[in-house]
């Protein structure tokens, strides 16, 4: 009998490691992904709702797996930041999207501002002030029309996250707090950090109609930002009555499945041309 417990502590392991050979293979794959062009970026609109106009868009990465196909970024930005490879994919998607405000520029397109995200491993990054700075000087692109989010799981080194924020200012680009109120932090980085807009996270917006407390945190964020002097991004909004809510609340923009999903570039030009056409 004394066989049977190896056997399954052999099973046990093998389980475990093929879990781990998965996500090996799938790093592995993410390497070459960036030279092998699978990556690309779709921009899902914001409305604003005091001109009923979009004027910013959010940079989403997409990756496109040859054999796997479509793989979320919900699972490949975490194995990026694990294994050091949200650096140079970071800095192509903010060079790509730098690119494309001005692509869209050139179409003839109204002025659109893009928010790029930001992961933690970049806000320790040796040289990222010099790299946006770098690539804003390639692209040409005007500062004011890139905003950076960042998120409350980043404010773990406070004076660090402060100089750096300053340093990013400076350069005349913008800073988001994104998913606020769902990092479990204190809300005192509000006082040093130089932010510009806080976006109210989808799960508050929800049930912004069914759930009392919901309804209280999302007037909450919208009074504070109002003191404050910051702009208001709710995203998510699935829903016609959530809408309704925050025009009556007088949010400043908002983004989600029922206005529009996230576009390909050229989908958005598209869209953007046959609404203007007169
Ligand atoms: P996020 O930054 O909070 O991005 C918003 C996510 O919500 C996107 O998911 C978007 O497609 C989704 N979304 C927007 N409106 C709605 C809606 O009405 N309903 C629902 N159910 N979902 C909505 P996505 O594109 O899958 O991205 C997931 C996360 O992956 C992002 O969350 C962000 O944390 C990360 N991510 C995506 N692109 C990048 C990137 O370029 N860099 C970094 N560092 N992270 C990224
Ligand atoms: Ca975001
Ligand atoms: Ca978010
Ligand atoms: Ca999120």
């Amino acid at each position: 009998e004394a066989h049977k417990i190896p056997t399954r502590i052999r099973f046990y392991e093998s389980s475990i490691s093929s879990g781990t050979t998965e996500r090996l293979l799938l790093e592995n794959d993410l390497h070459d992904a960036l030279v092998n062009q699978e990556l690309f970026l779709e921009y899902q609109p914001q409305l604003d709702l005091q001109s009923g106009q979009i004027r910013s868009v959010e940079a989403l990465v997409r990756w496109q797996h040859p054999k796997k196909g479509w793989i979320s970024p919900g699972v490949f930005i975490p194995i990026a930041e694990e294994s050091g490879l949200i650096i140079p994919i970071g800095q192509w998607v903010l060079e790509t999207a730098c690119k494309q405000v001005k692509g869209w520029e050139a179409a003839g397109l109204p002025p659109i501002k893009v928010a790029v995200n930001l992961s933690l491993g970049q806000l320790f990054q040796q040289n990222l002030v010099e790299m946006i700075h770098n690539v804003l000087e390639k692209t040409q692109l005007d500062p004011q029309y890139l905003q950076l989010e960042i998120t409350e799981s980043m404010t773990i080194n406070i004076d660090h996250m402060t100089t750096i924020l300053h340093q990013l200012k400076v350069l005349g680009v913008t800073i988001a707090v994104d998913d606020f109120g769902t990092g479990y932090s204190s809300l005192s980085y509000l006082k040093d950090f130089p932010i510009d807009c806080l976006k109210i996270d989808r799960s508050f917006v929800q049930k912004i109609q069914s759930d009392s407390t919901d309804k209280a945190l999302v007037d909450m964020i919208l009074s504070m930002a109002k003191h404050l002097r910051l702009k208001v991004v709710a995203e998510g909004i699935e829903e016609i009555d959530q809408l309704s809510y925050l025009v009556a609340s007088k949010c400043d923009t908002v983004q989600g499945f029922l206005f529009s999903k996230p576009i390909p570039p050229n989908i958005l030009q598209e869209n953007y041309q046959m609404l203007h056409k007169d």
